[in-house]
């Protein structure tokens, strides 16, 4: 950011304001981290906040500090479009495009308030007054941090604050051990720990907080986890009557699609999974290297992302889904086996 916006803001957040800060739709460790962590430090500065999510997200998430005050839109869209219909100010985090919120895209975009965004996803779209953008850095959490030290306010980061940032780095990042991952992430991250961030506490309420039925659709998935070694591919996919057997919950599919990543020679995994209710299959892309699953699910699944870790959906069946990523993969045959 140039440092004449970084002025503005902090000229903008010297006085008492309304402020909703806003994640994508179906929120992730990172977008709750970084929508929280910047919560905590503007309710510190006096500003009336609420975070208010597209709709919910996982209960491995829900222990964050401040959890319980977060709107979600989809329960409760009278009090949140008149929170946004009043807002001075709208942080959006984690996302590139207002469509990213879903069902609050249209009380986001006749919002009059000043927006402003902080994103690390590729493409972003030209809505905010303000755009902190940066593909380089590993997850929003890690900008919010920047953001606070452009804004000379480091020493304001407490426990809650960097409880928040740290759980959104971790996630982002697969616990500090994607390409994204630099010497100035772990240097966040040891700041984070000093400033009252229980690691061991954070990592154990994200990631061993397992059901049993979790365990069980985690083996399912596995069972299912086909291998094209001549492309270096692997895909998982789970029908809707597979999700039913195992009781899912939201977040229970989160990361499965790494281990498709994690066989030797593999550099793209996939993961197509049934959403029955809103009729369509959503899938979960990763590589390692150069291939660029931004670019794949951009032109051929309707989503987006970064270079090694994209989402989007099908609205195809399950099995047609499939097969018309079989029938495009060939055409890759010379990225994915270099
Ligand atoms: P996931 O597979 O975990 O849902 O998403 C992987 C990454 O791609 C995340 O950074 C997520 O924000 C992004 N992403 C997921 N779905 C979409 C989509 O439909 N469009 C765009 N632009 N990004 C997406
Ligand atoms: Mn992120």
């Amino acid at each position: 950011m140039k440092k004449e916006e970084i002025q503005e803001i902090k000229q903008l957040l010297s006085a008492p304001k309304k402020v909703i800060i806003v994640p994508h739709k179906n929120p992730d460790g990172d977008a709750m981290g970084s929508s929280l962590g910047l919560m905590h430090y503007l309710l510190n500065l006096d500003h009336d906040v609420t975070v208010i999510a597209p709709n919910d997200y996982p209960d491995f998430l829900k222990w964050l500090p401040g959890d319980s005050s977060v709107l979600k839109y989809e329960s409760s869209k009278k009090e949140s479009d008149h929170e946004i219909e009043n807002a001075d100010i709208i942080f959006t985090l984690d996302f590139n495009a207002l469509h990213r919120t879903g069902n609050m895209e249209s009380v986001l975009e006749s919002s009059n308030a000043i927006k402003i965004m902080i994103d690390h996803h590729q493409q972003p779209d030209d809505y905010a007054r303000y755009m902190y953008s940066d593909v380089t850095i590993c997850s929003t959490s890690q900008m919010i941090y920047h953001f606070l030290e452009m804004l000379d306010d480091i020493d304001m980061v407490n426990s809650e604050i960097a409880t928040c940032l740290y759980t959104g780095i971790m996630t982002d990042t697969g616990s500090f051990r994607f390409r994204s991952t630099t010497s100035t992430t772990h240097c966040v991250i040891a700041d984070l720990i000093d400033k009252g961030a229980d690691n061991a506490e954070i990592h154990n309420n994200v990631y061993d907080t397992n059901s049993h039925a979790r365990l069980q659709l985690l083996g399912c998935a596995l069972k299912n986890l086909k291998v094209i070694p001549e492309l270096n591919t692997s895909y998982i996919s789970l029908s809707q009557k597979e999700l039913n057997t195992y009781d899912f919950k939201k977040g229970d599919t989160e990361g499965v699609v790494n281990y498709g990543l994690s066989l030797k020679n593999v550099a793209f995994a996939v993961i197509f999974i049934e959403h029955q209710q809103e009729g369509i299959i959503k899938i979960s892309l990763r590589s390692k290297g150069d291939f660029d699953v931004n670019e794949f699910a951009r032109k051929h699944f309707n989503g987006g992302g970064h270079t090694n870790a994209a989402g989007g959906r099908s609205e195809l069946s399950l099995s047609n889904t499939i097969e018309k990523f079989i029938t495009i993969l060939p055409s890759y045959k010379s990225d994915l086996k270099s």
